[in-house]
């Protein structure tokens, strides 16, 4: 290790999550514990539920659970799927595979709509599948952070409404960030988790269960539950209460993430992540970064993904980034590895933040040897937010 340059004791956290914690709510979860079952959690559970609502577009009571966003992945399926039911599964990218593997774990039946990476499930190719079979659910990703594609959720949602199956959706990297519109869009389940546009730091789930999933959820022959059992989280969330002793610290940065966020509104909020994404994605073609997202129209506002060019490797620029400019940036650990890189314009996040990426980024490239037209990428984004 001796040739290691020394470890930043700050750096730039510029990952599609977790993201950085905003001071706000750094201080709300410091602050002295109450009782979980004493009038100030009431308080709190009530205004987080009444804060997250609008945020998933919906009048569902929302279930918190303590763990990443992978746990409530697993417990939504884990609370209406049986072994030998038949799920499907839109495989997109790296998330589809993990609500892949989840359900294969549980001893279900598990078809893929493949699609390329880059691109967006076809709803088309859904309807098909379902019209094959009866599936139990329909697993989908709402933004999928292995490769900037959001999906056509309205559009899914007809598809599925038309069928038995349930809409189960990950929206861990999109909820805030980007529209979310539950029950207008017909999704049966949705989670979420605290790290990315909710700007708080890992160890939170959140759920949305509609009424169509209710009456799966409620039956007894299903895969045995009982801390992610969703019918306890309902029951004590009637009462403002939750099942367990939940993580409190977290849940108060959440209700501190949340206040910012109607502060600024939520219309403004995802305005400025379709701003700021555009500014990095214009900057970073600038730069000889071509867009990974193949769904041009349908590209993520809160990750930006990009090839790496031709002889470079992408481990080499995120390397290069946080040793010499203290800036963390994502490759990809799946089949991409070393072909993306990846940036977060998700949760509390500022033009400067952008300017500085890509002032960052062309140092960069120029140092593996890139040639790069001088101030390329800083001027592409400033000319991007200069239109508003
Ligand atoms: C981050 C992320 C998750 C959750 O990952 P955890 O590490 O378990 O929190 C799930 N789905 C998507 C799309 C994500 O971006």
């Amino acid at each position: 290790m001796q040739n290691m340059p020394p470890r930043p004791t700050t750096y730039r956290l510029r990952l599609p999550g977790p993201t950085p914690v905003p001071e706000r709510v750094q201080q709300a979860i410091a602050r002295p514990l109450v009782n979980h079952r004493g009038p100030e959690a009431h308080d709190l559970f009530a205004e987080v539920e009444k804060r997250a609502k609008p945020i998933f577009g919906t009048a569902n009571d929302i279930l918190l659970f303590a763990g990443s966003g992978t746990a409530v992945m697993e417990a939504s399926l884990a609370n209406i799927l049986a072994p030998g039911e038949r799920v499907l599964v839109a495989l997109n990218g790296q998330f589809g595979e993990r609500f892949k593997a989840i359900a294969e774990s549980m001893g279900t039946i598990v078809d893929g709509v493949e699609c390329e990476w880059g691109e967006a499930p076809d709803p088309a190719a859904i309807r098909q599948r379902l019209a094959r079979h009866d599936y139990r659910a329909v697993c989908v990703v709402h933004n999928e952070s292995a490769t900037g594609a959001v999906a056509d959720l309205a559009a899914i949602g007809k598809v599925v409404a038309d069928s038995p199956a349930l809409l189960v959706v990950d929206s861990v990297s999109g909820l805030g960030g980007i529209e979310m519109r539950q029950d207008d869009w017909q999704v049966d389940i949705l989670l979420s988790a605290s790290q990315k546009a909710l700007m708080c730091p890992p160890g939170l789930g959140l759920v949305s269960v509609g009424a169509k999933a209710w009456r799966v959820v409620e039956r007894s022959d299903g895969i045995p539950r009982f801390f992610w059992d969703f019918r306890k989280a309902k029951a004590a969330i009637d009462k403002a209460e939750t099942a367990f002793t939940p993580p409190l610290s977290l849940i108060a940065g959440l209700r501190e993430a949340l206040r910012m966020i109607d502060e600024e509104g939520l219309a403004n909020v995802q305005a400025r992540h379709r701003r700021l994404a555009a500014a990095l994605r214009a900057g970073g073609e600038a730069l000889g970064l071509p867009i990974f997202t193949a769904a041009a129209a349908r590209r993520s506002d809160t990750v930006s993904v990009f090839h790496v060019p031709e002889g470079l490797e992408g481990g080499a620029i995120v390397r290069h980034m946080y040793e010499h400019h203290h800036t963390v940036i994502a490759g990809a650990r799946n089949r991409l590895s070393g072909r993306v890189i990846r940036i977060g314009t998700m949760g509390a996040v500022g033009e400067g933040d952008i300017l500085t990426d890509l002032l960052h980024l062309e140092a960069t490239l120029r140092a593996l040897d890139r040639p790069v037209a001088r101030g390329a990428g800083v001027a592409a984004a400033a000319a991007i937010l200069a239109d508003g």
